[in-house]
């Protein structure tokens, strides 16, 4: 490698780390993301005389054809996908995004191993065998995740034996690796590994509860990193090293921090099948009370004379994206001197940090955004609180009911405070799918409606009031 590419490599690898250093607060995440992109470009250019000479071919036409038609696909995929998914299918193109990453991964390592010698070194061997395993049980893995969010299964798929099964696959998978790591350089060996560990993905995602995904996809997102990193360690290159790197321990730390804020271990999240049990009866047992509706312009009221208010975002105002509605009803009680905050559950929508970025995009200043640890000991200071759209994450189930699914997940202690108003379209389940007896409590009132057109009705009301 030139001088110049190993300098290139390194100045990207800095801009992925200063990137990845912005990402972490909302104010700074939007250069973040551009410095990290950046430093990709950086690293695509200076990979790209490497590609070009590789194998010692020399530079043809065809090499550069194909570089640049891959070049060119890349980037008009990513552009378009970018620029028309929506909010709330974020996780999906997450996960699309992550299996083409594992799958590049998988497929430079199973290349780079068609030139493997009995001279080539066993900690070479080893790492292409590593991010080829760990590269297709993302893709694969990926695939399963981005069905079941797009609402492909109804349940999480499980049979007998299923654990045991995976191990076998497992065990298989590790013997061929050892092998091909003993000098056994067939390709054939290569593509029955591939096929292996593609399966051995599948298998691994099916029977885990569409709302755990998430979760899911951050985890193969460290795995596509781990992989990537391997791949570096392979081919010499510090880039992928370091990128690599960066999005195994990234994807593990918040793949952990969703796990607490749900207070699931994550074997948990990969073994229980969450999801899988009758939503019509879970949650069922705490449910005692009736529903009691309320018309906007009461609930205009309820909101306008009181001294301080609590809003809760939760996917459902992600769904009806109503953010800027909401910013405007908080500027309406605002001037009325009502004391208004939003009270943030890490795990709110379908992503982590999914309302901090809905409600920046709003403008709604920070410092009205206050975590659950915060905010739960005030909220029985607060006259109303004032739910758009979330469901589990102020399930009392969760703190009551033992039998619950989500009994032990942090929740935003939204009944404790004087008066509960939710906004909602009608009775349904959250994500995972229970019972919320929160809505049958005396203190709760229900304005059903889509969020974004009830939010409309309550600006002109409590600006007219
Ligand atoms: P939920 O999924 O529990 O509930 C959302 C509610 O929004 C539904 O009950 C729905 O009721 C309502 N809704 C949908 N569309 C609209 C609309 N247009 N207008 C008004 N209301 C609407 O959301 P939460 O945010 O409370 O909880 C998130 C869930 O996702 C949790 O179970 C969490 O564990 C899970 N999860 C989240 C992750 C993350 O990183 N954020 C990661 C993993 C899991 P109705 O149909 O009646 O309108």
């Amino acid at each position: 490698m030139s001088t110049t590419a190993a300098i290139a490599f390194l100045a990207a690898s800095v801009l992925f780390i200063v990137g990845i250093k912005q990402l972490a607060s909302p104010k700074t995440a939007r250069a973040g993301n551009l410095v990290a992109g950046a430093g990709m470009l950086i690293a695509l250019f200076a990979a790209l005389p490497l590609l070009l000479s590789a194998q010692g071919g020399g530079v043809s036409l065809w090499k550069m054809l194909l570089i640049f038609t891959g070049i060119l696909l890349g980037l008009v995929i990513g552009a378009f996908g970018a620029y028309k998914v929506k909010m709330t299918a974020m996780p999906q193109m997450v996960a699309l995004f992550n299996g083409a990453g594992g799958g590049a991964a998988a497929l430079v390592a199973a290349i780079e191993f068609a030139h493997v010698t009995r001279e080539s070194s066993l900690t070479f061997v080893v790492a292409m065998l590593c991010a080829a395993m760990i590269g297709a049980v993302s893709l694969s893995g990926s695939v399963i995740a981005y069905l079941k969010l797009e609402g492909h299964f109804d349940k999480p798929v499980t049979y007998p034996a299923q654990q045991v099964m995976n191990g076998v696959l497992f065990v298989l998978s590790v013997l061929l690796a050892l092998a091909m790591a003993c000098g056994s350089h067939s390709m054939v060996l290569m593509v029955l590994f591939l096929v292996l560990a593609l399966v051995l993905g599948v298998l691994m995602v099916l029977p885990i509860g569409g709302a755990d995904m998430p979760v899911v996809i951050s985890l193969l997102n460290s795995f596509t990193g781990l992989a990537v990193a391997a791949d570096g360690f392979a081919i010499g290159n510090v880039a992928m090293i370091i990128a690599g790197t960066l999005v195994g321990s990234s994807g593990t730390i918040l793949t952990l921090a969703m796990c607490k804020a749900m207070n699931r271990p994550v074997t948990n999240v990969l073994f229980s099948a969450f999801g899988k049990a009758n939503g019509a009866s879970a949650g069922a047992a705490a449910a005692t009370g009736s529903v009691k509706s309320v018309q906007a312009d009461e609930a205009a009221i309820l909101l306008s004379v009181a001294g301080r208010v609590v809003i809760v975002p939760g996917y459902g105002l992600a769904v009806a994206q109503a953010q800027h509605q909401v910013r405007q009803l908080s500027d309406e009680l605002a001037k009325k001197g009502v004391e208004v905050s939003f009270a943030i559950h890490p795990v709110a929508g379908r992503m982590p940090g999914h309302m901090n970025v809905l409600l920046a995009e709003a403008n709604v200043p920070y410092d009205q955004l206050i975590e659950m640890d915060e905010i739960n000991p005030e909220m029985e200071r607060v006259d109303v609180c004032l739910i758009i759209g979330a469901n589990d994450v102020v399930n009392p189930a969760a703190r009551e009911d033992k039998s619950s699914p989500i009994y032990g997940m942090p929740i935003i202690e939204a009944e404790k405070a004087g008066t509960v108003i939710v906004m909602k379209r009608s009775m349904g389940k959250g994500f995972a799918g229970i019972e919320n007896a929160l809505f049958l409590r005396d203190n709760c009132r229900m304005l059903f409606g889509d969020a974004k057109a009830s939010l409309q009705e309550l600006v002109t009301l409590v600006k007219a009031d």
